[in-house]
């Protein structure tokens, strides 16, 4: 058999961070072709193409700075070059990318060729909520598995111990991600309930950002935990109400798609900590993801948009789901951040 092609389509904080793993897999199995190639977007860091520091220097100085690359892990600027004779393609960039790369590749695809989104985000459509994995099965007609986990990209790539859980539809397909992807420190759970993995992903930012609020209101760990709490539940009633054809395995929801990564992000994640930042420093969260963050980006706030509008879409009560709307509220329609308190006050949980 020959071995099989994969290729990164994206570069970010967790792009490096899994290529790292994902390098080492390759050079180590058969199964797989040792050289990955890794889209990057192309940019110049102080006169330097960051695809030559990477290729040269082996480290993404930008967006993973600290960490070396495996050598055959190659940068390349040219998204349908990166991706030519693919059998196995890993989509991770910012959701708001997902559509404009798709319809890059569109007509050069390998037959055959499997994907797996490790996009925590959200789409809408006329129709109301589209997963970022349905954007890219529509786009190029492929299987597309799903990795989301309490996995902050630095940890990773420092290869601290921890789990992740992969969605999919093909058990075949999740089984070979599994291998390209896990390590010592990287445990992989692999479940068929694709959708309930992807939304959890998607969803727990949202709160993240409500943890972020109660965080830089100076509130305690319990109003932290009720913030996770009260979030499960409409993370739990969201994918209830969206999947109606294939309702949600609750036992998905303890992977670790579901509590621990609300956990780690809640605590520890970007979108925790610059919603922290909206509250004491009140400038608008663009201008604050812009300083804080250096090219990497939040996911939090563009998904509370998207849900509001997939909400809007179909009619459906914003009382149903009071954390969601109010981050969106806050973000977007200048509500002041106390009134999250608010909103949990009267929660439907406590009704
Ligand atoms: P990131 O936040 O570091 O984003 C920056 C990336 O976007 C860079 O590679 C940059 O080149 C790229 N970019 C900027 N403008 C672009 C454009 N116009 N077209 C294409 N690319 C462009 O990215 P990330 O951390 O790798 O996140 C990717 C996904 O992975 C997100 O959905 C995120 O939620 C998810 N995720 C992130 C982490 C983490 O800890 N960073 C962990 C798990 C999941
Ligand atoms: P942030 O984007 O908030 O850093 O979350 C990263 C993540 O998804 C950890 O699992
Ligand atoms: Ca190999």
């Amino acid at each position: 058999k020959m071995a099989k092609k994969v290729c990164i389509i994206g570069s970010g904080n967790w792009g490096s961070a899994i290529a790292k793993l994902i390098g080492r897999n390759a050079a180590a199995y058969d199964t797989f072709h040792t050289r990955v190639n890794m889209y990057v977007y192309e940019e110049e860091i102080n006169g330097e193409k960051l695809t030559e520091i990477i290729n040269t220097r082996h480290e993404n100085v930008k967006y993973l700075p600290g960490h070396k690359l495996p050598e055959n892990v190659v940068a390349v600027p040219d998204l349908v070059e990166a991706s030519k004779g693919a059998d196995m393609l890993v989509f991770v960039v910012p959701h708001q990318f997902i559509r404009g790369l798709c319809k890059t590749i569109q007509s050069n695809i390998k037959p055959g060729a499997i994907g797996i989104s490790l996009i925590k985000g959200m789409d809408h459509t006329d129709k109301g909520l589209q997963l970022i994995s349905d954007v890219i099965r529509k786009a190029l007609s492929m299987d597309v598995s799903v990795l989301m986990g309490a996995n902050i990209a630095s940890e990773v790539a420092s290869e601290d111990f921890c789990e992740t859980t992969i969605g999919c539809t093909k058990e075949e397909n999740g089984q070979l991600f599994k291998k390209l992807l896990q390590t010592p420190n990287f445990r992989i759970c692999v479940v068929q309930d694709p959708n309930t993995v992807e939304i959890c992903g998607a969803l727990k930012n949202i709160i993240a950002c409500g943890a972020g609020f109660v965080t830089g209101m100076e509130l305690g760990d319990n109003t932290k935990a009720a913030v996770i709490r009260l979030g499960l539940m409409e993370m739990m009633k969201f994918a209830k109400a969206f999947f109606p054809d294939s309702p949600p395995e609750i036992a998905t929801f303890f992977e670790s798609c579901g509590v621990a990564d609300l956990v780690t992000t809640c605590y520890g994640g970007r979108n925790m900590r610059v919603s922290r930042a909206f509250v004491k420093e009140n400038k608008p969260i663009e201008v604050l993801e812009a300083e804080m963050l250096n090219g990497q980006k939040l996911q939090g706030p563009e998904t509370a948009r998207e849900v509001y509008k997939v909400l809007k879409t179909l009619n459906i009560d914003e009382s149903e789901y009071p954390l969601f709307v109010s981050v969106y509220n806050i973000f977007f329609n200048k509500h002041p951040v106390p009134s999250f308190i608010e909103c949990l006050q009267n929660h439907p949980e406590h009704m």
